[in-house]
């Protein structure tokens, strides 16, 4: 028989799902089997569906999978990552992760769970949001990582970007203006030609040229000198890019099906009294959200970066001991992700699979 179908299935809630898979592939046989899996997965499955081999496999809450390694937030050439998708997938298997999510800025790299040897790949994006700190009375750009387990239609945020293309031209021309002001003259013309495998230009691109001219010797050390939220240069980018609300960012990744993240907590300059207040902000924009899978009194399915591969380091502890406390606190869930952009840097050494099962949980409801 040419078309064997071996299902491993697991099936969460869905009890008809099971009938349905039976009957179908006695019946009818292959075909109609894919026909009602994509049909239960756009509803509300809980299944992956790798078309390639029909092979499917869960996204498993089992217990045995708990201490495998995750990755929830990594970049690609897609954005401002160095290497291609694949590559990136290849050297997290390599690295012996169990589960990663590709989250590049501002656009889906991938719209459907898949599996790659083994390793399972959910869908995820890094949305920049406007967030106004009332203590800076000025609107900052804070990140927000979405995490698709189950698949996201990306036409559902598109309404949420489009600013962005708009003001990232005459932001990169506000940097170059600065640079011009220290000696060092760059032309729009220059960054528009730095070559690229993604549309939109930005920091990235300047900081490629600071390297090519031997101004700065890393595209680190271009960040941390000249143009990174760190620099002593740094020009906010809300001031010339209208980003889409915290709060409207937080209502689509859970009305998407997907698990909003409070991205790196102490990427923005922020004391610890205004990060514990954003991070506020965004579990009352999870809990009104209008997720209506929840009942009143649940938790929303929302998280905030615990371990974020920077804050994992030794000297690092009392940050990694705050966001333990923040996460408890504010009732979140705890992500883990290692925000990689190039080869030389790590992978996340501290997510597991158990993490993620939470995640799963919530989602569930
Ligand atoms: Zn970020
Ligand atoms: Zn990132």
């Amino acid at each position: 028989m040419n078309h064997q179908v071996l299902l491993q299935l697991k099936v969460y809630q869905l009890g008809l799902c099971e009938r349905f898979l039976t009957s179908a592939i006695g019946e009818k046989g292959k075909q109609n089997a894919q026909v009602i899996l994509r049909k239960i997965l756009m509803g509300r499955g809980h299944i992956v569906l790798n078309t390639g081999d029909f092979e499917k496999r869960a996204l498993t809450n089992r217990a045995d999978d708990d201490s495998q390694p995750i990755d929830l937030h990594l970049h690609t050439t897609n954005s401002d990552g160095e290497e291609p998708p694949e590559m990136v997938v290849k050297a997290a298997k390599d690295a012996g992760l169990s589960l990663i999510a590709i989250t590049d800025h501002n656009l889906f790299t991938y719209t459907e769970p898949r599996e790659y040897m083994e390793m399972s790949i959910v869908p995820g994006i890094e949305l920049s949001a406007g967030y106004y700190v009332p203590a800076w009375n000025e609107t900052t750009e804070v990140h927000v990582v979405g995490i698709f387990p189950y698949g996201v239609n990306a036409a559902d945020f598109e309404w949420l970007l489009s600013d962005i293309e708009k003001g990232k031209e005459d932001y990169v021309s506000a940097i170059l203006q600065g640079l011009s002001t220290r000696g060092i003259h760059i032309s729009m013309q220059e960054v528009m030609s730095v070559e690229r495998t993604h549309e939109r230009i930005g920091r990235h691109e300047i900081a490629k040229i600071l390297v090519s001219r031997g101004i700065e010797s890393s595209i680190d050390a271009a960040f941390d000198h000249q143009i990174g939220n760190f620099s002593p240069f740094y020009i906010p980018s809300t001031r010339y890019i209208h980003y889409a609300s915290l709060d409207d960012i937080v209502r689509q990744i859970l009305e998407s099906g997907g698990i909003p993240v409070l991205a790196h907590p102490f990427g923005y300059s922020m004391n610890e009294p205004e990060i514990e207040q954003l991070i506020k902000d965004f579990t009352i924009a999870a809990e009104r959200s209008g997720d209506k899978r929840m009942k009143s009194s649940e938790a929303p399915a929302a998280g905030i970066e615990v371990f974020y591969q920077m804050y994992l380091d030794s000297s690092e502890s009392s940050r990694l001991d705050f966001l333990k406390r923040m996460q408890e606190k504010y009732n979140l869930l705890a992500s883990a992700g290692s925000d990689r952009h190039r080869p030389d840097q790590p992978f996340c050494t501290a997510g597991d699979r158990g993490l993620f099962r939470k995640m799963l949980q919530r989602l569930r409801r």
